[in-house]
């Protein structure tokens, strides 16, 4: 095992949708292809959105995905490792209680707009005396409190993505980090968390970007050697609009609906946004091959719902029957599968195949064809049943009747199916069974 040490941080304030998937995907294929750990950190310190049915559906979501973290923590049962970094950044003078309400901050935010000034935080509360503060906390005024940021330099790192990076802290306001209630605000918790969780790489979208560079003077401040940082670009749709604004809201729900197997998912997300193709791999392994934040692109990566089904198709034609057989329809056995796989899209499929297989058929028939039926079915009769019959068969026939192409096949594919199109009928027949196919030609030539 190597040192390195991923997480996945969702609010379990709702479903995984496609965006945050690729995110835990990216972690977990960064972490496998290092032979280190990736973690799972609920971050549910909003208790009025989280809610535990979330935190039971991403852990199956990712169960289903395959992306079981090594390891798990929820940032409610953790309040006392906070409390010590805050009490530790305060007595060091990096936090410090401010009074504002939100409506002085918002008519403060305002001047400064209408005077074409950045809407950045004063700092006036980092000029009250002791004795103002006094008598604001007697008069029931309570402090909520921010992390003043060092603003002498910028921050500077090299993403694993996006190279150089740099951060402006002049142009930003001091975070709060603790609400009035003492709650906690994200920023201090994370970086809280992943000191003491090990973390060596924080793989997250770019919107993270800023939270990034105040999170490094965090670090700092607490003495902890930083993270390495790999901001991946954010989802965007096939085309503009509404799809675009979508792309990456896409709930696992959603997706899981569809009937689409979670490797394609998984195919789909690892690639797209980055310079490697999109391959149907039949496991997760097969995805952490390879994997380099070189290869990815600091352009939005473009996700299009409706290529999941085709690379679907393409990966359920090479699965095993084990990795299907408790979602076949009963009876549907190993032979059936392999022979039927490479004409269904997804799983769900297989059931309408092998009603073609079971039956019950139903078909009209001319006269002409009636007459040709029953000279099919006393041909099939005097054949020896092998896996080739179809062929065997149909080359006699031919012969016999002078029939060829649609003439030929076509009243057999309805006779044997009730049905103009499907599998190949070299693949159906011999599951559908002699004595079977010799019923329903029966049926149809009478
Ligand atoms: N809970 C945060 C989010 O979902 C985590 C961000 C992070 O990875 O630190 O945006």
């Amino acid at each position: 095992m190597s040192n390195i040490v991923t997480r996945f941080a969702p609010s379990p304030t709702g479903r995984l949708h496609v965006g945050n998937v690729r995110t835990a995907l990216i972690n977990w294929l960064f972490a496998r292809a290092n032979a280190g750990r990736f973690m799972l950190r609920l971050d549910d310190t909003d208790q009025a959105r989280s809610r535990p049915e979330y935190v039971d559906a991403i852990r199956q979501d990712l169960g289903w995905l395959g992306l079981s973290p090594d390891g798990e923590v929820r940032q409610s049962d953790r309040s006392a490792l906070y409390d010590a970094a805050f009490d530790r950044l305060v007595a060091a003078g990096r936090i410090y209680p401010a009074y504002e309400t939100a409506e002085e901050l918002d008519v403060k935010r305002k001047v400064q707009l209408s005077r074409r000034l950045p809407p950045v935080y004063d700092r006036a509360a980092l000029r009250l005396s002791e004795e103002d503060r006094a008598q604001l906390e007697e008069a029931g005024t309570k402090p909520h409190w921010r992390f003043r940021l060092d603003t002498d330099a910028a921050i500077e790192w090299t993403d694993l993505v996006r190279g150089p990076a740099h951060v402006d802290p002049a142009s930003l306001s001091d975070p709060v980090v603790r609400r009035a209630d003492g709650s906690y605000l994200y920023m201090l918790p994370s970086v809280v968390d992943d000191i003491d969780m090990g973390i060596t790489h924080v793989v997250r979208g770019e919107d993270h970007v800023t939270n990034s560079g105040v999170q490094l003077q965090m670090f700092a401040a607490l003495d902890a050697p930083p993270p390495r940082f790999a901001h991946i670009s954010l989802l965007t749709g096939a085309e503009g609009g509404k799809l675009s604004k979508r792309a990456g809201s896409l709930g696992m729900d959603e997706i899981r609906a569809l009937g689409i197997e979670p490797v394609t998912i998984a195919a789909l997300l690892a690639r797209i946004g980055t310079s490697r193709s999109i391959e149907p791999v039949d496991d997760l392994s097969a995805l952490a091959e390879g994997f380099d934040f070189t290869t990815f692109s600091r352009a939005a990566a473009r996700f299009d719902v409706a290529d999941l089904v085709p690379l679907n198709a393409k990966i359920v034609h090479g699965l095993d029957y084990d990795r299907v057989a408790d979602r076949l329809p009963t009876g549907m056995d190993k032979p059936a599968w392999m022979a039927l796989r490479s004409n269904v899209e997804i799983v769900g499929d297989a059931a309408a195949l092998w009603q073609l297989v079971t039956g019950p058929v139903d078909a009209q028939f001319t006269a002409e064809d009636h007459e040709f039926l029953t000279a099919a079915r006393e041909t099939l009769a005097a054949l020896d049943w092998s896996h080739d019959i179809w062929q065997r068969w149909t080359t006699e026939l031919k012969a016999k009747t002078g029939r060829k192409g649609k003439g030929l096949f076509m009243p057999l594919r309805q006779a044997l199916t009730g049905q103009d199109h499907g599998p190949e009928m070299a693949a159906l027949l011999p599951l559908i069974g002699r004595e079977q196919a010799l019923a329903r030609l029966g049926k149809a030539g009478a």
